[in-house]
């Protein structure tokens, strides 16, 4: 499933290639991808004739803003995008196609089926479902360590899940949520209203740093074809903990363990994520743990 990061590489990739294209028609041969308006003919009349301005995103669902109304595509679990001439012949799983005015066309593949697309006036989207309980968006300006700790910081509960609530905050999948923690030094246990300023403070800034540095890497590494799977990019190679189970800490040489909390895998180090053992003082030591 793309994560946060693959899904900003899409929006740009797709950005670059059909931002000023007019729409001549549009074809839809599986019917269930279109969720808004509730007819795929009436989905295929809306949008003939518009030209795309622009591609934007919020969490893991991508804005096309057209010219009169915004189409929100969510690739779900296998949903790709590509750009193709109209000659070029129609690969299997391809289910809606967008041809262009200058001959060329945009095709959505999608072979799981989970993809969604939906269709709303400009701006209405942002209040809909499914876009409206959507939280803070993570790469944004909005998203400040005031906003971060205004939202969890009296929360008791585990701060992995929170964190992996879309209700707070969109986009942080799990992969990203134990290299953040980690990076922070925070055991993906420790109760949110624990944490002191300065963990605030280190695990704002690892969120920041994953996921831009993650965008980065996925938008190098991709050119004409979108791969709305999610691959990830060369950002792969530099994951922290995550799938690491029983090799050496980067930081520390422990052996990077796995648990499982709240149903979802989690990867870290015990020694340079030290679980929480009360409210009161400074987090544990891994040497204080040895005691
Ligand atoms: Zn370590």
């Amino acid at each position: 499933m793309p994560e946060l990061p693959e899904v900003e590489t899409v929006r740009r990739t797709l950005n670059e290639l059909v931002a000023g294209k007019t729409i001549d028609r549009v074809t839809v041969s599986l019917p269930r991808i279109i969720q808004r308006p509730a007819e795929p003919e009436q989905f295929a009349d809306l949008l003939a004739g518009r030209t795309i301005v622009t591609v934007e995103r919020r969490g893991k669902f991508l804005r096309l803003l057209l010219d009169g109304l915004t189409l929100v595509s969510h690739l779900r679990m296998e949903g790709r995008y590509g750009l193709y001439r109209s000659d070029e012949p129609v690969e299997k799983h391809t289910h809606v196609i967008f041809h262009f005015t200058d001959g060329t066309e945009l095709r959505y593949k999608d072979v799981r089926q989970f993809g969604t697309m939906h269709v709303f006036l400009p701006g209405e989207e942002l209040d809909s479902p499914p876009l409206n309980k959507l939280g803070l968006e993570p790469l944004d300006d909005s998203f400040t360590l005031e906003s971060l700790r205004r939202l969890l910081g009296r929360r008791p509960g585990p701060i992995k899940p929170l964190l992996l609530n879309q209700t707070y905050v969109v986009g942080l999948g799990n992969i990203y949520v134990d290299e953040a923690l980690f990076r922070a030094g925070i055991h993906p246990e420790r109760p949110a209203d624990s944490l002191e300023k300065d963990e605030w403070e280190r695990l704002f800034r690892a969120i920041r740093d994953t996921l831009g540095r993650a965008v980065e890497a996925g938008g190098s590494s991709i050119k004409s074809y979108v791969n709305g799977q999610g691959e990830m990019g060369m950002f792969q190679h530099s994951l922290l903990v995550y799938g690491r189970k029983n090799e050496p800490c980067s930081r520390c040489g422990s052996a990077i363990e796995k648990t499982v909390l709240g149903g979802r895998g989690t990867h870290y180090c015990h020694t340079c994520q030290p679980p929480f053992r009360g409210k009161k003082g400074a987090p544990q030591t891994g040497a204080r743990k040895a005691r």
